[in-house]
């Protein structure tokens, strides 16, 4: 890819600053060739032109990462912070502003590990599989929580507000201690790491005054340089519990069944009821099933379920801890469903001291890091990719229900295989949509912002707001948060301003704009 400008900024200028950034990581890490440039498109993206970076900047230590900030603020060049940049569906590694630096933390990857807490402090290169690498390797008694696809870094899911599958997967609530360098280049420390030398900055999260970790995520208020994250202990046993669910319309009182279930605390791990398409489009290509457009039919979809025996719904539980404790919850869990379906859960069970190599389909559950959910891309054929839309509903059945409905039928009116499923919160649910498409197929991606903003008008109109967005999507995700007349962006925006009085720090990310470029919200 060519060279890219931000706006108001000239090639020469931008020379300059890139000559500036050398000074400080060395010319090898100023990356803006072609070829490097094409490394940070973000390759789902429906248009990855209106991404395209300048140039990325490599530091390998916060200090760098210090002076990388004051130099970009004496040239007025935006900056996009990514920590190993695997945020597909949501961006990948791509600016949202057009000609920005990526400024890539992949090379900062240290790992210091508290073992008697539990607790990782860790620099944002630190991937998913870096970590559980470091845990065997030194034979900690500790699990991680991963994504679907752990390719990316613990610090930049959990910046995204990414999940996992263990009790310990809500990641952003996993975060205590930051470490952070502000747009004008300061350094602070969050909750207790404002006191110097202080043995509890990653074990309490507050400090004293006003809590800033929140402030960081999903935001441009500053870059994380490390984070501390609690890490769940090894646990006595596992036992999963799994359902596959006959009706669609069986949704309804299995959410209303778990939602109690988390609600009370019987469960402590966050499942998600997934639709058919889930593993299909993994192990399967669309072909291999139908060779028309528009959404599969109901007999291909009969016939998918039937190969690999799953219901319209698959449920996976998981328990984690002490045994007895494990075998008493389960007993409880069962007992609750059998008055609802004859259907009988699929009991499995782990326990320490028994070999653990899960099926790649269950390795999530165990914190093993995975990637063939990437495989998913290839659904379609072409160059694949997805698009991610998570609104967020109450945790009852009947509103499930209605979301499943409406979002079901837009899929079928623009012609999509529906992919969704319903992760189920403490007092929540994020209803997880992979729109997957083939980049290739020109009728259906001149569909995909049609659908996509069809799906966020109608969340919208109940009143539901996405957990988290594309890049191309984050004016309209924000816009809809309309609580007078969107007074929580103006007040992100009075504190871009005072924090960020440059705009040099990813300018537009959920759609907070800096001053300088407000004119560019879409
Ligand atoms: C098939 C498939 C399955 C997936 N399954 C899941 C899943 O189960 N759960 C899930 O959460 N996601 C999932 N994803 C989405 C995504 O791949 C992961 O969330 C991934 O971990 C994000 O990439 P990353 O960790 O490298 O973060 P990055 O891309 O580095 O960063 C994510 C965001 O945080 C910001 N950021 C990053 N680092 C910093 C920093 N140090 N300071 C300030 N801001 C920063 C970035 O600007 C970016 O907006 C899936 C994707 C695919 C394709």
């Amino acid at each position: 890819m060519k060279q890219a400008l931000p706006p108001g900024l000239s090639a020469a200028q931008m020379d300059r600053a890139l000559k500036d950034f050398a000074q400080v990581v060395g010319n090898d890490w100023v990356l803006a060739t072609d070829l490097d440039r094409d490394t940070y498109l973000d390759h789902f993206a429906v248009d990855e032109a209106a991404h395209a970076p300048s140039a990325a900047v490599a530091p390998l230590a916060a200090e760098q990462v210090q002076e990388i900030l004051r130099v970009a603020n004496r040239h007025k060049v935006p900056l996009w912070p990514i920590s190993r940049g695997k945020n597909f569906g949501y961006g990948g590694a791509a600016p949202l502003l057009k000609g920005s630096v990526v400024l890539d933390l992949s090379r900062m990857k240290k790992i210091e590990f508290d073992a008697e807490n539990g607790v990782a402090l860790l620099e944002p290169g630190v991937g998913f599989y870096d970590l559980y690498d470091h845990i065997q390797q030194h034979k900690l008694p500790y699990w991680t929580s991963v994504p679907g696809n752990s390719w990316g870094s613990v610090i930049g899911n959990a910046l995204d507000r990414g999940v996992g599958y263990t009790t310990y997967g809500q990641h952003t609530e996993k975060l205590c201690g930051m470490e952070v360098v502000l747009p004008s280049g300061e350094l602070v420390r969050t909750g207790m790491g404002a006191m110097s030398g202080s043995p509890t900055w990653n074990l309490y999260r507050y400090g004293f005054g006003p809590s800033w970790e929140q402030m960081f995520v999903q935001s441009n208020f500053g870059v994380v340089t490390r984070a501390g994250v609690w890490l769940m202990p090894a646990p006595e046993s596992m036992i999963g519990l799994d359902l596959e669910l006959e009706n669609a319309d069986d949704l309804g009182w299995a959410v209303d069944l778990i939602a109690g279930m988390r609600r009370d605390g019987l469960l402590q791990q966050s499942p998600s009821i997934g639709s058919w398409l889930r593993g299909a489009a993994v192990l399967t290509t669309r072909k291999e099933w139908y060779d028309k457009p528009g959404a599969l039919p109901d007999d291909v979809i009969a016939a998918i379920r039937k190969r690999f025996n799953i219901g319209w719904w698959s449920i996976s539980l998981r328990l984690y801890g002490y045994e007895a404790v494990n075998e008493a919850a389960a007993g409880v869990i069962q007992a609750q469903f059998a008055k609802q379906t004859k259907q009988p859960m699929t009991v499995t069970r782990w326990k320490q001291g028994m070999p653990m190599n899960p099926a790649p389909g269950q390795a999530a559950f165990a914190g093993i890091p995975v990637t063939f959910p990437l495989a998913n891309a290839a659904w379609h054929g072409g160059r694949g990719g997805h698009l991610g839309y998570s609104p967020v509903l109450p945790a009852n059945g009947r509103a499930a229900m209605e979301q499943f409905r409406r979002t079901y039928d837009r899929y079928r009116e623009f012609g999509m295989d529906y992919h969704g499923s319903f992760a189920m919160g403490e007092r929540s649910i994020v209803n997880v949509n992979q729109v997957l498409f083939n980049k290739d197929d020109r009728d259906m991606m001149s569909r995909v912002n049609g659908f996509f903003r069809a799906l966020v008008n109608d969340a919208t109109q109940q009143r539901y707001g996405e957990y988290r967005t594309h890049i191309d999507y984050m004016d309209l995700v924000a816009g809809t948060y309309d609580f007078n007349h969107n007074a929580l962006r103006r007040t992100n925006e009075t504190i871009k301003d005072a924090l960020d009085p440059n705009g040099i720090l990813a300018p537009g990310k959920s759609g907070i704009w800096p001053k300088r470029y407000r004119n560019l919200r879409k």
